[in-house]
């Protein structure tokens, strides 16, 4: 069977706060169960392959947002691979490089971003930093914690064809109105970092399983879950003094 080739989109530019990891995580995950996996690191100036099963953009600087934009509009690939249903997953300035415009520098120029999530991003009225708490709905309906950790100075408002992500219980999230993240088709984008999806192996799983088209086995870590028990809990109890 071909393996499944995971994309990891200009890291150089977009991968401040180690969201590579996802990147790492997303691929050891489908290892551990025996399903063989790529990945694929593309830097800007590299021609971005139209072959991945599940694309991945992280965190950056204002300069390294619009840099990134233009490269990607400009190699096209990205946009093919979405077209045959490949899935993305975009954090922070990735998640905000996805929607619609989004705004830089003191004088807040507007810039048009690739314009695959229907969100429209601009300058908050705070910067948001620190630990985010928020929740999920599985497909099942059942819901999964997310926690990570925020640091954007823009605020993102969705569309009416996006639909949030994730409600948030402690953080700032989308603009502070609960909620966090966004999604349209096969289009993903959240604020947090962490790497979130080491944080997060439930969130990985469903990426997983949107890029492959069918549900994984269980992948039991007793030592991952019991982490993230300490983690929520720290945040909860210190959640409420931020
Ligand atoms: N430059 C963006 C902002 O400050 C994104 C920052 C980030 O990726 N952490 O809103």
């Amino acid at each position: 069977m071909t393996p499944v080739e995971i994309v990891l989109v200009y890291q150089s530019l977009l991968g401040i706060y180690g969201d590579r990891g996802n990147a790492l995580v997303l691929r050891q995950r489908l290892l551990r169960r025996g399903i063989d996996a790529t990945l694929t690191v593309v830097e800007p100036g590299d021609e971005v392959p139209s072959t991945g099963s599940l694309y991945l953009l992280g965190g950056g600087e204002d300069a390294a947002q619009i840099s990134a934009v233009r490269e990607l509009k400009a190699d096209g690939h990205l946009f093919d691979a979405l077209d045959r249903g490949a899935v993305l997953f975009a954090v922070c300035a990735g998640y905000q490089i996805v929607g619609r415009t989004f705004t830089v520098g003191d004088h807040d120029e507007v810039i048009d971003g690739l314009g695959l999530l229907d969100v429209t991003t601009r300058r908050g009225s705070e910067r948001a930093v620190g630990e985010v708490l928020s929740s999920w709905t599985r497909p099942d309906g059942t819901e999964s914690l997310v926690t990570g950790f925020e640091n954007h100075g823009g605020f993102t408002y969705l569309g009416p064809d996006a639909a949030p992500l994730a409600r948030v219980e402690i953080g700032i999230g989308n603009c502070g109105d609960g909620t966090d993240g966004a999604v349209q088709g096969n289009v993903l984008g959240i604020y947090p970092h962490g790497p979130i999806l080491a944080r997060n192996p439930d969130l990985a799983d469903h990426l997983l399983e949107r890029a492959l088209g069918h549900e994984l086995d269980p992948l039991p870590m007793p030592e991952l879950d019991e982490l993230r028990r300490q983690r929520i809990e720290a945040v909860r109890k210190s959640g409420l003094r931020r």
